[in-house]
């Protein structure tokens, strides 16, 4: 647990890990509490584009997890940039009516979009994602908040993003640009946002490849937390081998006193 002592800040997935199904897991609070009290650093960095950062922020206060803006880094939120630096292409959106409102400064084209822009989002069918092929097939760009596999809500596992994304690249051949978790440069902003290097934070999650392999990628040490969609036998499964473990975020204050 050495390194997760001598960290000097640290980033948090924040589904399966601080809350789920809508509600804070047990000790999260007061593990953020804890962080606040001894002034150490940390970014939520999330693959979640279900919501805004701005409302993200909203349901995370209502639960008990106080933070501001600025300490999430989402997938949704670096989407914008992330595009602007493709040159602003007309877009076709898969996103939720609440992301999308952050993206109006882009050009809408349903017809024939240079790029079309997949995240979470639960309006699928067969006659939208033959649409999103189609436009691939027409020369469109696949961007991709991220291509999780499925994460935990109370009642099971939830199938994410990721099949429609991998579904698509496999039917055009085209691989899709991912924006969030495991890309480098998403961490990469939340090292600038901290001014700390790969070194000198840990990256906590219940996702072996976005936010394990993800971190590791980058020089940062990876830490699976059990809960969320941890399970027995995952990780032997996988050829991941994470830093460390911890059972739950509510054991970081342990941690960091001993
Ligand atoms: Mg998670």
């Amino acid at each position: 647990m050495d390194l997760i002592r001598n960290a000097k800040g640290f980033l948090f997935d924040l589904d399966g890990v601080f809350y789920q199904s809508g509600k804070a897991l047990p000790g999260a609070i007061d593990t953020l509490d804890y962080l606040r009290q001894k002034n150490i650093p940390f970014r939520f960095l999330t693959n979640t584009t279900t919501k805004n950062r701005k409302t993200l922020q909203i349901k995370l206060s209502e639960i008990g997890l106080k933070c501001i803006e600025e300490e999430i880094i989402s997938a949704g939120y670096v989407g914008i940039d992330f595009i602007r630096k493709m040159c602003s292409p007309s877009c076709r959106f898969f996103i939720t009516d609440n992301l999308k409102k952050d993206y109006s400064e882009f050009e809408e084209n349903p017809e024939k979009p240079e790029a079309i822009v997949i995240g979470d989002f639960d309006d699928w069918t067969f006659d939208l994602l033959n649409q999103a092929f189609q436009h691939v097939m027409n020369g469109a760009e696949i961007i991709a908040f991220h291509k999780g596999k499925y994460y935990k809500v109370d009642s099971g596992l939830r199938l994410d993003a990721g099949g429609f994304v991998v579904a698509l690249e496999f039917a055009t051949g085209k691989k899709a640009q991912i924006v969030g978790k495991p890309n480098k440069a998403f961490f990469q902003c939340a090292l600038d946002d901290l001014n700390l290097t790969p070194e000198e934070v840990v990256m906590f999650g219940d996702d072996l490849i976005n936010d394990v392999q993800g971190a590791q990628n980058l020089g940062i040490s990876g830490i699976l937390v059990k809960t969320g969609k941890y399970h027995e036998g995952m990780v032997e499964s996988s050829g991941i081998d994470p830093d460390d473990f911890i059972n739950s975020i509510a054991d970081l204050p342990t941690i960091l006193n001993s």
